[in-house]
């Protein structure tokens, strides 16, 4: 069973690792970023997260 292309978004397709280094290790899947910490603690001010360590 095939479901619409359009419900779906492949914006990464697979991940596997952050989408913003590649790293694979830490990675923070929470509010569906596939992140590693390092990029996670760079980004997260800009998304409204200041407590994260
Ligand atoms: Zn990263």
């Amino acid at each position: 069973m095939k479901r619409k292309a359009s419900e779906r978004k492949k914006k990464y397709g697979r991940i596997d690792g952050c989408v913003r280094c590649g790293r694979k290790r830490g990675i923070v899947r929470r509010y569906r970023m596939h992140l590693c910490r390092q990029c996670f603690r760079e980004i997260a001010p800009e998304l409204g997260f200041k407590k994260y360590s």
